[in-house]
């Protein structure tokens, strides 16, 4: 797998945990877009794009929409004594290798660490010239 192509957008809320979306292009043929970074104590994660699930019925296992509170198929309430029901987080795309992960992860935190760099300076910059307009 050779990652070609990686965007960075920033959020530009530095202090929320969601930090910047990352979009990137494997082997020249691949888009995946909206991996996200965020910021968490123990360092950054990049979390894959998932999607909202409801858990599957208790009685008949049918999946069913992330806001259902009634099982679509048998029509049993979800989520038993849970109320609404406990929402799941599925991964639509991910690496299935510790060594995908280890280098998917290596490449999109190197390219937001130059993003972050490149946006310190653009302000900078910004700065300057809000100084000088000023003198
Ligand atoms: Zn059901």
């Amino acid at each position: 797998m050779v990652i070609t192509d990686v965007q960075i957008e920033l959020t530009g809320y530095q202090k929320e945990q969601l930090r910047a979306y990352c979009h990137i292009v494997i082997d020249d043929a691949i888009v995946i877009r909206d991996i996200r970074i965020l910021a968490l104590e123990k360092g950054f994660l990049v979390a894959m794009p998932n999607r909202r699930s409801a858990e599957p019925c208790a009685i008949c296992s049918a999946r069913n929409h992330f806001m259902a509170r009634f099982c679509s198929q048998c029509g049993q309430p979800l989520g038993g004594t849970e109320n609404p029901p406990r929402r799941i987080y599925r991964d639509i795309v991910h690496p299935i290798s510790a060594r995908a992960r280890r280098q998917l992860e290596a490449v999109v935190l190197a390219a937001y660490e130059k993003e972050l760099e490149a946006d310190r300076a653009r302000n900078a910059m910004a700065e300057g010239k809000e100084l000088r307009a000023t003198k």
